[in-house]
């Protein structure tokens, strides 16, 4: 059975490390596709401008506003619910909307002195959801000079990292495949490949090369000690079977958040499965009962 021990968590909660141990490329390439593409979270995806009198267009602000991550309470919109469902169902897509408004005036007077205002992300105001914030407020999205204005509403709609890549929770998600380091006989402990790691992975052990601790953590697979062994005595490959899985979120959701997601991601898909299996069962059985 696969191991999991978190190295890393970071103080905001936003960077984890896992040591995954016995389990298989497969699944480490299906969480990390499944977190990247299929789970779901909420972003700017109708802008309707009232005003806008800045020198940036239209289309440019509605583009800054889509970008901008959004958070809102699982007590407010279940996004685990929608990742679960089979089909988009229009009744229940419109329940998972949360519109937004931006209202601002630059009310320098431009005769006395020529003052720039910036818009941010945090200027950002929920209509209809009580918990729904920008997570960032930093964001520019416009300047004002004196007298310029911009007012406009924004819908936030329930989207997958697989319809655009402003619904992925992550801005990283990566795995390493953790090294396996094999020497053979004919080593003449010359230490030649431990002075051409780049990284410092290995060091001499009773006349052999083998990966420090660390090493094993920071080796990368390049290769360059293999390369540099005068007797072609090492080995290196990927085991297949430990990674370090890392994963950085953006904020839009939890990490325990994205954990009930994917739970509920792989339920349905293998519900699908094991479905659509026994009705191409049932309709074999059918036609050769017919015939
Ligand atoms: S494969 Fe590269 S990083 Fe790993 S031990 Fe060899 S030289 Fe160092
Ligand atoms: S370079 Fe080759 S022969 Fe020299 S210590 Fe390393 S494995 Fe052994």
């Amino acid at each position: 059975m696969p191991k999991v021990t978190l190295m890393f968590k970071s103080r905001d909660n936003l960077y984890y490390e896992f040591f995954i141990e016995n389990s298989d490329v497969h699944i480490m390439n299906t969480l990390r596709r499944t977190i990247l593409a299929e789970t779901v979270t909420l972003a700017i995806h109708d802008v309707y401008i009232n005003q806008n009198t800045s020198v940036i267009p239209d289309e440019v602000i509605a583009q800054r506003l889509g970008l901008i991550p959004l958070r809102v309470e699982p007590s407010e919109l279940n996004l685990t619910e929608e990742a679960a469902a089979v089909e988009p169902d229009l009744k229940r897509l419109y329940k998972l909307t949360a519109r937004l408004r931006l209202r601002k005036i630059n009310t320098e007077d431009a005769t006395k002195v020529t003052k720039v205002i910036t818009v941010y992300s945090g200027d950002l105001e929920s209509i209809d959801k009580k918990t729904l914030r920008p997570i960032y407020d930093n964001i520019p999205i416009v300047k004002l000079g004196p007298k310029q204005e911009i007012d406009l509403e924004c819908i936030a709609k329930v989207g997958r990292g697989k319809d655009h890549a402003k619904f992925s929770p992550v801005s990283t998600v990566a795995y390493k495949i953790m090294p396996t380091l094999n020497v053979k006989d004919n080593c003449t402990s010359c230490g030649e490949c431990v002075n051409a790691c780049p990284y410092n992975c290995l060091e001499m052990e009773l006349g052999k090369p083998v990966l420090k601790s660390l090493g094993l953590y920071n080796c990368d697979l390049c290769r360059i000690c293999v390369r540099h062994c005068p007797e072609k005595a090492l080995e290196i490959e990927p085991n297949n079977r430990d990674f370090i899985f890392r994963i950085k979120l953006i904020g839009q959701l939890q990490i325990d958040e994205i954990l009930d997601q994917i739970d509920a991601i792989f339920e349905r898909k293998l519900d699908y499965l094991v479905d659509k299996i026994e009705e191409s069962i049932n309709e074999y059985l059918k036609q050769t009962t017919q015939e």
